[in-house]
């Protein structure tokens, strides 16, 4: 019998949070920091002091000997170096020192990160600094602090950085609008969060065997297996032993670490499954799916498995996405994209919408390039998960209340209108729980939108922040305008009317994967974006980075940074695949396919030195050969392509995009073929039908 799981005593029990601070520290120095974390000012050093030793004490308590400044440089993933807390006494003993200097700031030798030409190689340090707004942690054996990282002229080198600032700068910008609407009483609007994790599991012993999958993260070879998703059994289906065991162990470690996940279920794709925590504000909400991602990969190999996180595992199953659920809350814990009660609430409830909807709408360029990656070009516009095209679904209702407010100002006087926003009370949205349209990249869903388009191993900072700025650039834009009215209702009813009217070609309700609605989207002058290379030169886009300096998120520089480093990720990877590739065709395929075509061809001589048919042999001797030639020309043509890969990088992307990807698909299709005709017992590695049904 397994011990009963005591929840509420061991959630967050391995996390510095603020029950453990207020229980451990003086009350000056908890009010100290508290003060801090609301003014965002940097923490004085005897605060820093005594928090650290508090700290250090109680991470020792749990069985930390080291600590590590946490972060998130620009490659999406999470970095930390460890530094043991002794201290020498000088005869030959030590003890176990945490200075609080050493917990706000931190200079890991970071010059191998991706820097995108912000740092000089002369000037190779990088510096981090504890966000005191994100909770220290202990986990196998370190104090982890979670921090910012930023090189010496203090440009940021990571994610978190602007995300904080672009938390700042909507949160500023909502409460300009919420003054006008009386509210006197919020000093904070937060970003709050959901993301919705989806993973496949692979048992580790087949998954060992697999070149493509320990390389790349994906299969890059693979006969469809006679079953697929199409008789959906799998979705929210019974969850075998072996994986429910590895669930709850993951979930156990992550209650531990303060995360709150909450659902978890099977997905549509065999093998495929998916945790959804319970929102929280969006800095820890990055954190908190960093900390996922990362604890299922090590609880998976615990339990012999192994987590992929890559966008598309597999051709011919679904691939795995992150749904982004986003809305603003303010400190009192008001959704404000919950439609109120009062007429006041529902006009307050419209500008909301109708900033968020202009600014998708104005800057979708912006969201597609940070949702853009080779793993997600297998996704995004590939008949799968949302289109390329980025829209908003609204649902019936809400739709039509826009349209009724569109309409209005066309042939409505002015007051008419207008009591239509002021003493109309909107009726309740329902939560779209049925997840009725399930092709919309954006969706509405009663009181949030879910952005659906990010890859699953993406970090969410990056749209999240693009989410943040645009709605921060918006709301700005109205308050100017709104602050200024001399007739307040008539300036709001023109200013929302107006707005939507201009943007509402963002909203579509239809289906996102049909063929009309790419052509109707070009008519509406929308972005199809169909591919990482084609997206990500309009990321530096004049407007983009007039959006992001003028809300202080990144420097041109910063900004033109995450550009280099994302087009020079999608290149690596790329190249990568293309060579690994190579490797598995001339070395496991070509040899695999080629020893069971000659053992057929000593069958044939045998046979026929009695006499017997030998039909069967021949035709599938004819067949492998066609395709080891086909598959032994495509290996040449693959290389070729390779070695004329231009050196500016936004050209390369193109070609990789446009020649040596369809090299790739090409000499996978005869490699696919093969396998089908090879004998099981000659083929170098599992397929999808013993990947996929272990
Ligand atoms: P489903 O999409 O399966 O119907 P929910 O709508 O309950 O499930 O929530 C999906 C995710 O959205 C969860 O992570 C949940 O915590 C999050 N979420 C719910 N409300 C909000 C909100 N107001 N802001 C941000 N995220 C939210
Ligand atoms: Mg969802």
């Amino acid at each position: 019998m397994s011990e009963i799981l005591n929840v509420p005593e061991i959630f967050g029990s391995d996390v510095f949070n603020e029950a453990t601070m207020k229980q451990r520290l003086p009350e000056h120095i908890y009010k100290g920091w508290k003060n801090c974390v609301a003014s965002g000012v940097q923490l004085p050093l005897d605060v820093a002091n005594e928090i650290a030793e508090a700290m250090k004490i109680w991470a020792t308590e749990k069985g930390a000997t080291h600590y590590t400044h946490w972060f998130q440089p620009m490659t999406g993933i999470t970095a930390e170096k460890h530094d043991s807390f002794i201290t020498p006494t000088g005869d030959g003993r030590v003890i176990m020192e945490f200075s609080g200097k050493e917990l706000v700031r931190g200079e890991p030798d970071a010059s191998s990160f991706p820097s995108g030409g912000l740092r000089a190689t002369f000037e190779a340090r990088g510096y981090t600094a504890w966000d005191p707004t994100s909770s220290a942690f202990v986990k196998d054996g370190s104090l982890y602090i979670p921090t910012c990282f930023f090189s010496y002229t203090g440009n940021a080198l990571d994610k978190k950085t602007p995300l904080l600032r672009s938390m700042d700068e909507v949160s500023r910008e909502a409460v300009r609008i919420l003054r006008l609407f009386g509210d006197t009483e919020t000093r904070r609007v937060s970003a709050s969060v959901g993301a919705e994790q989806e993973y496949f599991l692979l048992p580790k012993d087949l998954y060992a065997q697999r070149e493509d999958l320990r390389l790349t993260g994906r299969t890059l070879f693979g006969a469809m297996a006679p079953k697929g998703q199409e008789l959906d059994d799998h979705y929210f289906g019974t969850i075998r032993t072996r994986v429910s065991s590895f669930m709850q162990d993951l979930d156990e470690q992550l209650w531990r670490l303060g995360v709150l996940s909450k659902t978890k279920h099977n997905e549509v794709a065999p093998c495929q499954h998916e945790l959804a925590p319970i929102y929280t504000d969006a800095n820890t909400a990055c954190d908190d799916n960093q900390l996922i991602m990362a604890i299922m990969k090590k609880c998976a190999a615990k339990h012999n498995l192994v987590c992929l996180l890559h966008e598309k595992p597999f051709a011919g199953v679904n691939g795995s996405g992150k749904h982004n659920n986003w809305s603003l809350s303010t400190d009192a814990g008001k959704n404000l994209f919950s439609p109120g009660k009062t007429p006041s609430q529902n006009a307050q409830f419209l500008v909301f919408l109708t900033a968020f909807i202009a600014g998708v709408d104005e800057y979708q360029d912006f969201l597609r390039c940070t949702v853009a990656s080779a793993g997600n070009d297998h996704r995004l516009g590939a008949n799968e998960a949302p289109p390329a095209i980025v829209s908003i679904f609204l649902g019936d209702e809400l739709s039509a209340i826009i349209q009724s407010l569109i309409d209005g100002t066309n042939y409505v006087e002015p007051e008419k209108s207008m009591l239509r926003i002021g003493v109309d009370v909107l009726p309740a949205i329902p939560q779209d729980t049925t997840d009725r349209n399930r092709t919309s990249p954006l969706a509405f869903t009663g009181n949030k939108f879910e952005f659906r388009m990010l890859g699953s191993s993406q970090s969410i900072a990056g749209p999240n922040i693009a989410l943040n700025t645009i709605m921060a650039e918006e709301l700005g834009k109205f308050a100017d305008v709104l602050e200024q009215a001399e007739d307040f209702d008539t300036t709001l009813q023109k200013l929302i009317s107006q707005t939507l009217k201009e943007h509402s070609r963002i909203i579509f309700g239809g289906n996102g994967y049909s063929e009309e609605w790419k052509q109707e989207a070009a008519r509406r002058g929308l972005s199809n974006l169909s591919s990482t290379a084609e997206a990500l030169p309009t990321y530096v886009s004049q407007k983009n980075i007039d959006l992001v300096t003028r809300r202080g998120i990144f420097t041109e520089t910063e900004f033109r940074a995450r550009y280099a480093i994302h087009l020079d990720s999608y290149n690596k990877i790329v190249h990568i695949e293309a060579k690994t590739m190579l490797d598995m065709a001339t070395n496991q395929i070509l040899p695999a396919a080629l020893h069971y075509t000659r053992s057929l061809c000593e069958g044939v001589s045998a046979k026929k030195a009695i006499g017997a048919s030998c039909r069967a042999e021949s035709g599938l001797i004819r067949e492998l050969s066609a395709h080891t030639d086909g598959l032994y020309d495509r290996v040449d043509g693959l290389k070729a392509a390779l070695e004329a890969v231009p050196a500016d990088a936004e050209a390369a992307a193109n070609y990789y995009r446009g020649t040596v990807i369809p090299a790739m698909d090409a000499l996978r299709a005869d490699a696919d073929v093969l396998e089908t005709l090879t004998d099981k017992s000659y083929w170098p590695y599992p397929t999808y039908a013993d990947l996929l049904f272990y």
